[in-house]
C-alpha cells in the first residue's frame, strides 16, 4: 500500500516538472520577442534613417560620433566589443574610408549580424573636380575616385532607406507591415525636402557655390548647381589653388565659402577674407536629416543669391 503511494506521488511530481518545464519554454520566446533590434549604423544620417523605419522595435548607435568624419575615423576597442551584442550593420557602402578600412573588423567582431549596404541600388557618381579655363590639367595628375557622399542627395537617401528597411524585415519579418508603413512614411517625407529644395532654388541664378570639403557632389548634380571645392581628395589647396579660387569668386561673384564643423574652419575663413566675403556652416553629417536638409538649404539660398 505505502509503495502505492509512493509511485504516485513520483508520478504526480514527474507530471509537474514537465509541465514547468514546457511551461519554461513556451515563455522563453515571447521574452526575446519582445527585444529590440540593436542596429548599427556607420554615420550619424544613417540613425535617423534607421531610427524612421524601426521606430520602437531597434536601438541604434552610430560608429563615427558628432564633430569627427568618416573619412579618418578610427573606431575604439569599446566600440568593436560592442558590436557583439549587434543584430545589424548598415554600411553607406559607397566607398568612405572608414569602412573600406575597418569593414572587415566590423564584419569579424560579430559574424552573426546582417550587414546591410545602404548603397545598394545607388549609382556612385564620380567625384567631381574642378578644372579653371585653360588650366593645364595634366600638370598634376589627380586620381578620380567615386564620391561617397551619397546621402546628400534625398534622392539617394530613400534608396538607403529602403535598403534598411529590407534588412529589418529580413531579421524580423514577424513585422514587416510596422516597417513598411514607418518606411513609406518617411520617404514622404523626403519627397516633400526633394519638393521644397527645388522651389526653392527655382529663383537662383547664379547656382555656383564654394564648399571646403567637397561633399554635396550629388546635391548639386540633383538640383543643377555647380560645387567649387576648396579641398581636392582631402588635401588643403595649395597657395595656387587658392589664387585660383579667389578668381573663381570673384568671376561667379560668390562671397560666401561653406564650411562644416568637422573640417578645417580656418582655411575656410581665410579665403573667405580673401575674396571679401564671409564663412557659413553647412553640416553634411547631422543625425537630424531632415531638419539639418532644411537648414544647409536655407544657407546655400541666401548665400548665392
Ligand atoms: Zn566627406
Amino acid at each position: 500500500m505505502k509503495r502505492y503511494w509512493f509511485n504516485k506521488l513520483i508520478s504526480v511530481a514527474l507530471v509537474l516538472v514537465v509541465a514547468l518545464a514546457v511551461f519554461a519554454i513556451s515563455c522563453a520566446p515571447k521574452t526575446e520577442a519582445t527585444e529590440e533590434i540593436r542596429v548599427v549604423v556607420s554615420i550619424l544620417p544613417q540613425a535617423e534613417f534607421a531610427e524612421s523605419v524601426g521606430g520602437d522595435k531597434v536601438v541604434v548607435t552610430v560608429m563615427v560620433p558628432p564633430g569627427y568624419e568618416p573619412h579618418t575615423y578610427t573606431p575604439t576597442p569599446s566600440q568593436l566589443a560592442a558590436l557583439k551584442q549587434a543584430d545589424m550593420y548598415a554600411k553607406v557602402g559607397s566607398g568612405v574610408e572608414f569602412e573600406l578600412a575597418w569593414m572587415d573588423n566590423i564584419i569579424e567582431a560579430n559574424k552573426n549580424m546582417l550587414v546591410v549596404d545602404c548603397s545598394k541600388g545607388i549609382e556612385l557618381a564620380e567625384m567631381v573636380e574642378h578644372h579653371h579655363e585653360g588650366e593645364e590639367q595634366e600638370a598634376e595628375h589627380h586620381h578620380h575616385g567615386k564620391d561617397p557622399h551619397i546621402w546628400l542627395s534625398p534622392k539617394n537617401a530613400k534608396i538607403m532607406v529602403e535598403n534598411i528597411c529590407d534588412g529589418l524585415i529580413q531579421i524580423d519579418p514577424e513585422n514587416k507591415e510596422y516597417y513598411t508603413q514607418n518606411t513609406d512614411k518617411y520617404l514622404a517625407k523626403l519627397d516633400k525636402l526633394d519638393e521644397d529644395i527645388k522651389s526653392s532654388l527655382a529663383g537662383i541664378t547664379n547656382r555656383s557655390f564654394i564648399v571646403f570639403h567637397p561633399a554635396w557632389g550629388y546635391f548639386a548634380r540633383d538640383y543643377d548647381l555647380e560645387q567649387i571645392p576648396v579641398q581636392i581628395e582631402g588635401k588643403n589647396p595649395s597657395t595656387k589653388d587658392v589664387a585660383n579660387l579667389i578668381q573663381e569668386a570673384k568671376e561667379h561673384n560668390i562671397k560666401v565659402v561653406f564650411a562644416s564643423p568637422q573640417f578645417d574652419v580656418k582655411s575656410a575663413r581665410t579665403l573667405a577674407n580673401a575674396i571679401d566675403g564671409r564663412v557659413a556652416f553647412i553640416n553634411p553629417l547631422a543625425r537630424d536629416y531632415i531638419n539639418n536638409m532644411h537648414m544647409a538649404l536655407g544657407e546655400l539660398v541666401q548665400g548665392m543669391e
